[in-house]
């Protein structure tokens, strides 16, 4: 596979290219990923969410572009063929993926605030495969507090006919089985419990030593941060 497109040059209101973050968000469906992934762009607006293509069809309130690109099986394919995905998958019978166009797009935005990085709402065989070509990317699992609770939001969510929650709640417990692929874990019981420590773990991505590093031999070179 492909390495991800390269990282921008350093550009204003952004440190370097080191800085950018790569955050996998993963769970079973109903767990509560999307619900969570809207409350981070809320908070972080640097962050940009990277809309998937996909062969699954809308649900009623999901918008073509804002919630994903969907396209048809053999678009998809087509698109496989020409390598247009950073990683994709079969989840739940419908093709999922991550497109390269869509992380040179949000590495671009500079207004109203520079995107200093990305969330990727990805399943864990697509988390797998981003991991194996980006060491730096930080993923984070979804745990619903139990199996009752997530049947209860797979069901609560009323966008699909039961055979699809039964199907999409089968599968579950083989999703968590990978819980080892991912370095944080957060309990999605009580929401703004989950968000505070999703919103934590953000926080101190940013503060690692390896992306604040060039701050450090700025203030020794120059006496003072860059701007
Ligand atoms: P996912 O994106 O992981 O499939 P969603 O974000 O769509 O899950 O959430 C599934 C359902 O559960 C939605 O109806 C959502 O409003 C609800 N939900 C999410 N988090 C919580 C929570 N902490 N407590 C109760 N309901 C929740
Ligand atoms: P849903 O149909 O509920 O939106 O998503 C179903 C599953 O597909 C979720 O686990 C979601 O994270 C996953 N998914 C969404 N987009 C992608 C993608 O681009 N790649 C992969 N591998 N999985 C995705």
């Amino acid at each position: 596979m492909e390495p991800l497109p390269s990282s921008a040059p350093s550009s204003r209101g952004r440190m370097s290219a080191d800085d950018f973050l790569l955050i996998i968000l993963c769970s079973p469906s109903g767990a509560g990923k999307t619900t969570l992934t809207r409350l981070l762009e809320e908070k972080f607006p640097d962050l940009q969410f990277s809309v998937s293509h996909t062969t699954r069809s809308p649900r009623a309130n999901e918008v073509d572009g804002r919630d994903y690109h969907f396209v048809d099986r053999a678009r998809f394919e087509t698109l496989v063929e020409e390598d247009a995905f950073v990683e994709w998958a079969e989840v739940h019978g419908n093709l999922y993926g991550t497109s390269r166009s869509e992380i040179v797009r949000a590495k671009a935005i500079e207004a109203p605030v520079p995107c200093r990085g990305m969330i990727f709402d990805i399943d864990y065989q697509g988390a797998r495969q981003i991991r194996a070509t980006v060491p730096d990317v930080t993923s984070v699992f979804i745990l619903p507090p139990s199996m009752d609770e997530l049947l209860r939001r797979l069901r609560g969510r009323a966008s699909e006919p039961e055979e699809v929650v039964q199907r999409r709640f089968r599968v579950a417990e083989g999703e968590i089985e990978h819980y080892g692929l991912f370095d944080y874990l957060v309990v999605n019981d009580d929401l703004s419990r989950a968000f505070e420590e999703l919103s934590s773990v953000i926080v101190a991505e940013r503060a690692r030593r390896r992306r604040r590093a060039k701050l450090a031999e700025a203030l020794l070179r120059k006496g003072v941060l860059p701007r």
